[in-house]
């Protein structure tokens, strides 16, 4: 694979990224997932924007247009002969040249980090047509969730919880409400009703999110943006998640409750060729 270091087009095994940088002392950065399908991005401009957001939160100066940012992702899609897959960006404030709690000045040169992920298929996914388990978990992360930081230890531990139980992903319980999923925002469905959490500092803005609301909107469905519990989830028709990799994902169980008699729902699979048609309509 090639990828891209702070201006560099290199060989991965060439790549190199300081020591000192604050991505890797202090988890001191952020990054943004991009799907690409038949060689387009998706929502390409939704990522931009929370990019540029994640890293005013942070203090952190944004080191290029988007226009300029498309053109890295463009370059990188083709020099990797991408068709179905990822684009994987990360960019954190930079080495300042010894490890200090402090942050440097504005003006250290952030270090930028692209590579590619081929998944060929990827709008196929198999696990489309069956659907996800989950388990809950309680959510201990910290306060800044809508800050899309590189930080990323308990989502991994209540992935590996997951793992360990024999299932797909967790859902994160805090105070008795599902917040999301380890990497994605989280829904269930009653009748025509898509109930989802409202945005704030617990959950990750989910640009998937952002677009399926929009069009779920359009196709009639009410969207009611408020706290579930897990019990509630249980008992729900349907349930499923979103996130830029996974698209709009089924969910069959819940701490071993099945819903729509473990079987895929009707709202879920129309969201997921609704998003889909969308998304890859508008490509770039
Ligand atoms: N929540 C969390 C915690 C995530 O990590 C992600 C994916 N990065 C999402 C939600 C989904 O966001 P998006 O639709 O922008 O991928």
């Amino acid at each position: 694979r090639i990828v891209y270091v702070n201006g560099d087009w290199v060989p991965e095994a060439e790549a190199k990224v300081s020591v000192f940088d604050r991505g890797f002392l202090m988890a001191d950065g952020v990054y943004e997932v991009t799907s690409v399908l038949d060689g387009k991005l998706i929502d390409f401009e939704g990522h931009c924007l929370r990019l540029d957001r994640s890293l005013s939160e942070l203090e952190m100066t944004n080191p290029h247009s988007n226009a300029e940012w498309l053109a890295i992702f463009r370059e990188i899609v083709a020099q990797n002969g991408i068709v179905d897959g990822m684009v994987y960006l990360q960019v954190t404030r930079g080495n300042p040249g010894d490890r200090d709690f402090a942050y440097p000045a504005a003006d250290l040169p952030p270090t930028v980090v692209l590579f590619t992920q081929s998944k060929p298929g990827l709008a196929d996914s198999p696990a489309a047509k069956t659907g996800w388990k989950v388990i809950s978990v309680e959510d201990i992360r910290w306060g800044r969730r809508d800050i899309k930081t590189v930080q990323l230890l308990y989502p991994s531990m209540a992935k590996m919880a997951a793992k360990k139980a024999g299932v797909d992903d967790a859902w994160l319980v805090e105070d008795g409400f599902v917040t999301e999923g380890t990497s994605n925002n989280a829904y269930i469905v009653k009748g025509n009703r898509i109930i989802t959490r409202a945005l704030s500092s617990d959950i990750l803005h989910g640009i998937t999110r952002a677009a399926v609301l929009r069009f779920a909107a359009e196709a009639q469905f009410e969207v009611e943006e408020r706290n579930f519990t897990i019990a509630e989830a249980q008992e729900a028709d349907e349930a499923f998640i979103t996130s830029a990799s996974a698209f709009v994902m089924p969910v069959v169980e819940i701490d071993g409750a099945a819903l729509s008699g473990g079987k895929v729902g009707p709202v879920a699979t129309r969201m997921r060729e609704l998003y889909l048609d969308e998304m890859r309509r508008a490509a770039l």
